[in-house]
């Protein structure tokens, strides 16, 4: 999958081109309209991620002068108090938006949503031992069961499973799950790991939720447990 990425903050901009990366998305990045409507037009993307707020032409202007030429899908990056920046960007032609600050995960399943195509659709299933997520859906399953999430309980779930087997420290989950202005010194990551572990694993056999002293959390089978 090709992508543009017009956003003028440098450090949600190299997140969003490691993340991307990391899914085997090629990546293009603009730090101001002027260079992001000339490559938006000039050049052939899968999809566009577009901030509103960026120096040299806003948002809306790159998407007025895209729509006049092209059809390329366009998700919107917008302020959490500017409602009206969404319904005028979804007026003008943008096929989504998301409102900052924002989970990759969240990014990821509209980039599928929008696309419907390309590598990333192909780990959209997840499956765990008996743990079943589907990240398009937003759901999770456990031996057959539903397991009511929350959004963040659902993000932190898929940032684990989507990585199962490795051992993710916590600030890796905190920049994964809680966007990358996270402060590390808090215990969100352990209050929320307890909450999703009681909900995933409390009711069940084995533990699939493990915790690595010092180094993070891991999502895993292990055997040992599973004969039990
Ligand atoms: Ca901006």
């Amino acid at each position: 999958m090709k992508i543009l990425i017009v956003e003028d903050e440098q450090k949600t901009a190299d997140y969003l081109h490691r993340g991307l990366t990391e899914q085997d998305c090629a990546v293009d990045l603009a730090n101001n309209g002027i260079d992001g409507r000339h490559m938006a037009i000039e050049y052939d993307y899968d999809v566009i991620v577009l901030d509103v707020m960026l120096p040299g032409l806003d948002g809306f202007a790159v998407l007025k002068s895209l729509r006049a030429v092209k059809s390329t899908p366009v998700i919107m990056l917008t302020a959490r108090d500017r409602v009206e920046d969404r319904i005028k960007g979804l007026q003008d032609g943008a096929d989504d938006y998301l409102v900052k600050p924002f989970s990759f995960l969240e990014l990821l399943a509209r980039l599928q949503a929008l696309t419907r195509r390309g590598r990333v659709q192909e780990s959209t299933q997840l499956h765990i031992g008996d743990l079943h997520i589907d990240l398009l859906a937003r759901k999770a399953f456990r031996d057959g069961n539903r397991i009511d999430l929350t959004a963040k309980e659902f993000a932190l779930l898929a940032v684990l499973a989507r990585r199962q087997g490795e051992i993710l420290s916590k600030t890796a989950i905190a920049e994964l799950v809680w966007d990358i202005n996270f402060d590390s010194n808090t215990n969100v990551v352990e209050v929320a790991i307890k909450r999703l572990r009681a909900k995933i694993d409390g009711p069940f056999k084995y533990s699939l939720l493990h915790t690595i002293r010092g180094m993070g959390y891991v999502l895993e089978v292990r055997n040992a447990e599973v004969n039990q």
